[in-house]
């Protein structure tokens, strides 16, 4: 069914912002007229909330996580990026595969599921996941999602 993807983001941030570290920052910003959106808004509120989580988790205090939304005719993307601890080349590969953390997380906790589940609901909504990282820089993951 139809909903607001703009007004569900600002819902999740709130909510995220709440999750937070200190002075760590959640920047919203969309373009495209149109904010109504025919998905499954249960599927993509759980990728949306798992990758602003990843972001808050693998990033420091003192940073910005951006969040974009675009809405075209024909799609629906969504970037969220993070200044954080990045991923090694070599874990990349893996990334989705459930369980997997990559080597440089230290003591931060996690089960190595969220992007499992996130690259499966993408998938139920016919989108793709990408991202691009780079230790110690940040890493941006991206789902495009057809609509109609
Ligand atoms: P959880 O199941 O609680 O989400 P998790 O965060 O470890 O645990 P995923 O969300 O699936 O699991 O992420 C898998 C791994 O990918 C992480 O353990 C981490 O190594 C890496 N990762 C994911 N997002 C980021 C990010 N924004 N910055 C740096 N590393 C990340
Ligand atoms: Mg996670």
């Amino acid at each position: 069914s139809s909903f607001d993807l703009v007004k569900l983001a600002e819902e999740i941030i709130e909510e995220m912002q709440l999750l937070a570290k200190q002075n760590q920052n959640i920047i919203y910003q969309h373009t495209g007229t149109q904010h109504i959106v025919r998905l499954d808004q249960n599927l993509l509120k759980n990728c949306v909330v798992n990758l602003i989580g990843n972001a808050i988790k693998y990033s420091g205090e003192n940073t910005f996580i951006e969040f974009n939304t675009e809405i075209t005719e024909t799609s629906c993307q969504i970037t969220i990026k993070d200044n954080g601890i990045g991923i090694p080349e070599a874990d990349q590969k893996h990334l989705f595969e459930a369980f997997f953390r990559a080597h440089n997380t230290g003591n931060i906790p996690g089960t190595g599921l969220g992007l499992n589940i996130v690259a499966r609901y993408a998938a139920l909504m016919d989108g793709r996941v990408s991202f691009e990282s780079q230790v110690n820089q940040g890493t941006l993951f991206a789902i495009s999602l057809p609509i109609l």
